[in-house]
């Protein structure tokens, strides 16, 4: 009966080897226990925990040798022998590669060429997603930029950086919006907001209801640190459908239900493509205040991508592979060689002179702005 069990354990050991070993057939090797042939280290597990991005650890059971043998042991990892001789039940594993699989065999070995092996397999945690580089050209007195796990937030004011005749300014004036109520600005105003300048492009006459400093509002758009495309794309809304590096928003082609932009709105536009009113500050022109006919980051649109100047950084020309939402995917400025879906302003002319900033769909899956 004796005999037996042994020669199970035998049969067990070598068939649980993860690669050919020499077993307890030794071939008359003498292991000094009497002159009885050499017996292999019993079968053991081995298993991994403390998994990290870089590093685990590595634990076997005791493989005992039938003999009385000092057993030690050896670790391979995908196929290199990593450490030999030890005596010890567990290995720290350093030093991996995040998001990646690995697997290995621990040998047991009793010194007279008998071994066992158990084999063991485990994939590395993956790396949180960093914070987009395009994030660090937001303004950071308007803007703040939160990676929170997968997410960003990205909170605004909603005020600009650059300067506007919608600043209050001691001109007074009163307009009507499109639903209607006449808006006047603040009668009290002895100062002019520092970055006041006079109108240009529009006039006291033509702006739209109300100054920058009017709408002290809070906005606040979450996306994914890494977004996708989405499966279909999907139409933009009225309001605010990005957020402007400056701190103000992005919206699309409408003024109002089905009220495409036309000569009369543009009208109340500063030199930078931007008015008021009804809730915010906001863009529907490529804005001249930062990004003239150049590959300058424009803002993010409410899918989580960017959206950039007329001309793509990657080859410091008009891209001519956009699609239907102005977006292609290639390397950016801020995407470190890599390829990455973005949105360029179209380089099509709107009334004959106009860039709309974001006529299109959404190509991923948007957010609300609030
Ligand atoms: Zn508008
Ligand atoms: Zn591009």
């Amino acid at each position: 009966m004796k005999n037996y069990l042994k020669i199970l354990a035998l049969i067990v050991s070598v068939t649980t080897a993860f690669y050919a070993c020499s077993g307890g057939d030794d071939s008359g090797s003498d292991d000094g226990d009497g002159g009885t042939t050499n017996q292999a280290p019993s079968s053991f597990t081995a298993s991994v925990d403390l998994i990290t991005e870089t590093t685990a650890a590595l634990n076997w059971t005791d493989a005992t040798d039938p003999d009385g043998d000092t057993v030690t042991y050896t670790i391979t990892l995908q196929g290199s022998e990593i450490a030999i001789g030890l005596t010890v039940l567990t290995l720290d594993l350093t030093g991996l590669t995040s998001s990646s699989s690995y697997s290995g065999t621990v040998v047991a070995n009793d010194g007279n060429e008998g071994s066992s092996s158990a084999s063991f397999s485990f994939s590395t945690e993956g790396t949180a997603p960093a914070l987009h580089l395009a994030f660090a050209e937001f303004d950071t007195d308007n803007t703040d930029i939160i990676l929170s796990g997968s997410n960003v937030i990205i909170e605004t004011n909603g005020m600009a950086n650059h300067t506007s005749p919608y600043w209050s300014n001691t001109t007074e004036r009163c307009a009507t919006p499109p639903m209607g109520g006449e808006i006047c600005t603040n009668t009290d105003t002895t100062v002019n907001h520092p970055l006041f300048v006079e109108p240009t492009a529009t006039s006291y006459q033509f702006m739209a209801p109300g100054n920058i400093d009017d709408f002290n509002g809070s906005y606040s758009l979450t996306v994914l640190a890494a977004p996708d495309l989405a499966a279909n794309s999907s139409a933009t809304g009225l309001g605010a459908i990005g957020i402007a590096i400056s701190g103000a928003n992005i919206y699309n082609d409408q003024e109002g239900p089905n009220m495409p932009l036309d000569n009369n709105t543009i009208g109340s536009f500063d030199y930078t493509a931007a008015h008021t009113g009804p809730q915010s500050y906001h863009y529907h022109l490529e804005p001249k205040a930062w990004s003239n006919d150049d590959d300058a980051l424009i803002g993010i649109i409410a899918d989580g991508f960017f959206i950039y100047g007329r001309k793509c950084n990657s080859t410091n020309d008009y891209p001519t592979d956009l699609d239907a939402s102005g977006g292609h995917t290639s390397a950016t400025q801020h995407s470190e060689g890599a390829s990455e879906y973005h949105y360029h302003i179209q380089n099509e002319l709107y009334l004959n002179q106009y860039y709309i900033l974001f006529p299109g769909n959404y190509q991923g899956t948007p957010s609300n702005i609030q």
